[in-house]
């Protein structure tokens, strides 16, 4: 007899889970990805101890039909894409069907939602297995609750840094999310403490203000370029602001926000001599191009990108950089827009 075995479902979510959710500001990604794929315009995140003790996010968006919500936890289990075609066009910030199934199996998971019509529905799974299943209200939206996170597995739970430091990567997510989606409002507390609180009318400058201050939010210029396969937006700070880290690099593509070290080098060198030896700008850019020329499946976080025309499109947010600062020079004083 052979001695290869297929894992059982509940032991593949936990594996994936090992890359999905590293730690709890993982969670939120995956959470508020989901609430904004479901069309949301207000999302409340309530996080407690830094999301060891509770995490929880409430939507106002589509919310999950009845029939679909043992589905949703399922692995592979995605309302987002259908077919192969689909996977090379992608529009959602998810499509791998895999943050509920695997989450859930390494937490306790509460979800209550309704799509607004007739009663919602809730379900409690432990550890990944279903343990309570009923009726709850008919509020449009979902309410979702993470505690326990990392209870059945003791070496990632040790792995946790500091409180300051997971609260810190937690704040990160939610404000690089609320900079994507400026037309969502996004409110976040810990220990009912207040951190961010965005009003969701679209303003990019006002989400800037909520998260840097008002101060950096007005020293920040707006960009724009465009060739055929690229269009640039955003806002720059003045090259008098300036950072220890990349940390204040914020780059999206196609309202996803993403790491990619080659853009954020483009950026830099927008600035060329702008800049101080070993210091980086606080700079917002966000890039809308044909998904075909981008690949979100590399990584399951989804946070790294494959681009087509990375050298392209690196030029053009260099030449785009460095003319909004000459034509800066070039307005005197006191008309310069701010
Ligand atoms: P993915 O986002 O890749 O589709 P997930 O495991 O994150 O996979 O979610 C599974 C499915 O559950 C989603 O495709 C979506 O249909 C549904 N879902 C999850 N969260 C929400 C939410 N907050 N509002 C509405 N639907 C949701
Ligand atoms: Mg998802």
């Amino acid at each position: 007899m052979g001695k290869i075995v297929q894992l059982d479902e509940s032991l593949s979510n936990k594996i994936a889970a090992g890359e999905v959710v590293e730690r709890p500001a993982s969670v939120v990604k995956e959470l508020l990805e989901n609430a904004i794929d479901a069309n949301s315009t207000i999302i409340e995140i309530e996080i407690e101890e830094a999301g060891l003790s509770q995490i929880r996010i409430i939507d106002n968006g589509d919310g999950i039909m009845a029939d679909d919500v043992k589905r949703a936890f399922q692995r592979h289990a995605t309302s987002k894409i259908k077919d192969e075609h689909d996977l090379f066009r992608i529009r959602t910030l998810g499509f791998r069907g895999e943050a509920l199934p695997s989450i859930a199996s390494v937490s306790i998971f509460e979800l209550k939602t309704s799509t607004g019509d007739g009663p919602g529905t809730r379900i409690l799974l432990e550890g990944g297995t279903i343990k309570e299943y009923d009726a709850s209200s008919s509020r449009k939206g979902t309410d979702i609750s993470v505690s326990g996170l990392f209870y059945n597995t003791p070496a990632r739970l040790k792995y946790m840094k500091t409180i300051h430091t997971e609260l810190g990567n937690i704040s990160d997510i939610v404000n690089r999310l609320a900079l994507s989606h400026p037309e969502v409002s996004f409110r976040l507390t810990h220990n009912e403490k207040k951190l961010l609180h965005t009003n969701g009318n679209g303003d990019v400058r006002q989400v800037l203000s909520a998260i840097y201050g008002i101060n950096i939010a007005r020293k920040m210029i707006p960009i724009n370029g465009e060739t055929l396969d690229f269009k640039l937006s955003g806002y720059l700070a003045l090259p008098e602001i300036t950072r220890a880290s990349r940390n204040y690099i914020s780059t999206m593509i196609n309202g996803r926000f993403i790491k990619n070290y080659a853009l954020a080098k483009a950026i830099t060198e927008g600035y060329h001599t702008l800049l101080p030896i070993g210091r980086f700008p606080v700079v917002l850019l966000s890039i809308e191009m044909d998904p075909i020329l981008v690949d979100v499946n590399v990584h399951p976080s989804k946070m790294e990108v494959r681009l087509s025309k990375e050298q392209e499109l690196g030029a053009l947010i260099t030449q785009t950089i460095k003319e909004a600062f000459q034509e800066r020079v070039l307005i005197p004083a006191g008309f310069a827009p701010v």
